[in-house]
């Protein structure tokens, strides 16, 4: 086996009492030296890596995303970003006009600030593509946006009901306008597309690896899976498309879970033990979000003295549910927002451990941990839960300022993110991105949770400065953090002697420079197993 060795740079272990050396050497998989043990390997046939004052670290991990989505997203109109409503318009319709053998013509991710309210009509899709069905999802991936040809296929018509969990934005005349929120809304739509092709798929996930390595990541979770999706992952693996390691959380329904589980016994069954995939959690979504005004809240919305938001579950169900899958071996992977969502999903948690005692499996995540109200936060630590923060939205951005803030009022508003409060509490942090919903770059993402200041602002100040974290506590959130979550901490997620050789090289010492300037670093280079997966060319 052939031996790489480290030299030049920081080498950022992430074990403390041995938290910088100098070089590091690996053979095959594994870690085999660090230091002055690692620089005696240096000789014939051996490869030298020069970090030219660069950092080597652990390589990051995702603890939150939506991967497959993400790398889907390259085989649609790239409407990403587009910068007015007509481009977008002219991207779409350029790509329908390339792509003549497309049945139905579907993207991501468009920004919602195009349309007053984010209400989108199919009439301005229709101009553009009159005679096939158009669906675009927006970046939340909780709104599509969709044409009339679309509405006509899935028959919603002015006469349809409002679904459960979903809200069919109307004209004032009652029709459909083309906007659906929710996914008891989105799915009518969605439920009529054809199956993406084994193609399509398959360059979903290669595009999905590239960008994760690209990032310096080699673990995520993936945060959605569906019924096909594990059968997709599974023919990724055998055709070499993971070149990064991938957990699956299989998602509950609400009203359905007690019918899914024999699906999510044979999933985890298919997938089995593999270095690069592994299907350990079942997906629950608690609430909405409060922007949305479908955050689950203890006390009413300001702007909505009569609504504490939309619960997704019945708690005493959720308790249930989380029980069962926890009983079955599975980790709880909660979304929820407000602070009666978080309290909610902790009741869950709490009652699973109850019931199941010793054989109850540790580690559940609550992800997005957005508002908690200061008398659940010891429960984190009390409880064993792992909070998996998405640290970019931790700042005073418009989202923050113009929607959420007036819907919680001042008070509560101080309670977001409570990042450093529930490090100091002992609770297990991980951090990760909701790719594509929000950037997938760990070192964009982490300087937030440094600074609590919106990058793009004139005059940065920090939000809750409390709730502010050191580079090396972020660090943590996204290496050792995730190889927790990934129950991998004994043999990845810091760097030491025996452990896989999953590493990232930068190519700045970002613990030396301003908080700031961290999303400048690069990365030059990703290993995952010891294989370099990623190249700055
Ligand atoms: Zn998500």
């Amino acid at each position: 086996m052939s031996i790489t060795v480290f030299t030049n740079g920081t080498i950022w272990t992430g074990v403390s009492g041995n938290l910088i050396v100098d070089a590091l050497a690996i053979e095959g998989e594994k870690i085999i030296a660090l230091g002055e043990d690692a620089k005696k390997h240096v000789g014939q046939d051996v490869t030298q890596i020069d970090l030219a004052g660069g950092m080597l670290l652990p390589a990051f991990g995702d603890g939150h995303a939506h991967p497959l989505y993400g790398g889907l997203e390259s085989i649609g109109p790239q409407i990403k970003g587009a910068p007015t409503l007509d481009a977008l318009l002219e991207i779409v319709r350029k790509f329908a006009q390339d792509n003549p053998d497309k049945e139905w013509i579907v993207g991501a991710s468009y920004e919602s600030w195009h349309a007053a309210n984010g209400e989108f009509d199919a009439k301005w899709l229709d101009a553009v593509v009159p005679d096939r069905p158009v669906v675009l999802r927006a970046n939340d991936y909780h709104t599509i946006w969709c044409n009339t040809k679309a509405l006509e296929i899935a028959g919603v018509t002015k006469d349809s009901p409002e679904p459960p969990l979903g809200v069919i934005v109307r004209r004032p005349d009652g029709t459909p306008m083309g906007t659906m929120r929710e996914w008891g809304a989105v799915d009518l739509i969605m439920n009529q597309l054809p199956e993406n092709s084994r193609a399509e798929f398959r360059e979903g996930f290669k595009v999905s690896t590239q960008t994760l390595a690209a990032s310096g990541t080699t673990w995520v979770q993936d945060a959605w899976i569906d019924p096909g999706m594990p059968e997709s992952y599974m023919d990724a693996l055998a055709n070499g498309l993971l070149g990064v390691r991938y957990n699956l959380a299989l998602r509950a329904d609400p009203f359905n879970w007690r019918n899914q589980l024999d699906w999510f016994a044979s999933a985890r069954d298919l997938v089995g033990t593999q270095s690069h995939l592994t299907c350990r959690s079942i997906k629950f979504f608690a609430d909405g979000v409060i922007e949305g005004g479908t955050a689950a809240l203890k006390l009413p919305y300001v702007d909505a003295p009569d609504s504490v938001g939309m619960p997704c579950w019945d708690w005493q169900e959720l308790k249930e549910a989380v029980a069962t899958i926890d009983s079955m071996g599975f980790q709880p992977h909660i979304h929820a927002i407000g602070d009666d969502g978080i309290h909610a999903a902790l009741n869950a948690i709490e009652y699973a451990q109850a019931v199941n005692k010793e054989k109850s499996h540790p580690r559940p995540v609550i992800t997005h941990v957005q508002l908690v109200d200061p008398i659940d936060l010891p429960r984190f630590a009390q409880l064993g839960v792992i909070a998996n923060f998405e640290p970019l939205w931790a700042c005073n951005d418009s989202l923050q300022s113009e929607l959420t803030t007036p819907r919680l009022g001042q008070e509560r508003a101080q309670w977001q993110y409570p990042i450093k409060s529930l490090l100091n509490d002992g609770a297990a942090i991980s951090f990760g991105s909701d790719w594509p919903v929000t950037s997938q770059k760990p070192l964009e993402c982490m300087t937030i949770a440094v600074t609590r200041e919106h990058a793009l602002s004139e005059n940065p100040t920090p939000w809750i400065p409390d709730e502010r974290i050191s580079v090396d506590e972020a660090l943590s959130a996204y290496t050792a953090g995730p190889a927790f979550q990934a129950g991998d901490e004994t043999r990845r997620g810091t760097l030491q002697v025996g452990f896989e050789a999953d590493v990232v090289w930068l190519d700045s010492d970002i613990r030396s420079i301003a908080p700031a300037l961290i999303p400048t670093a690069r990365v030059l280079g990703t290993w995952c197993l010891g294989k370099r997966v990623f190249t700055q060319e």
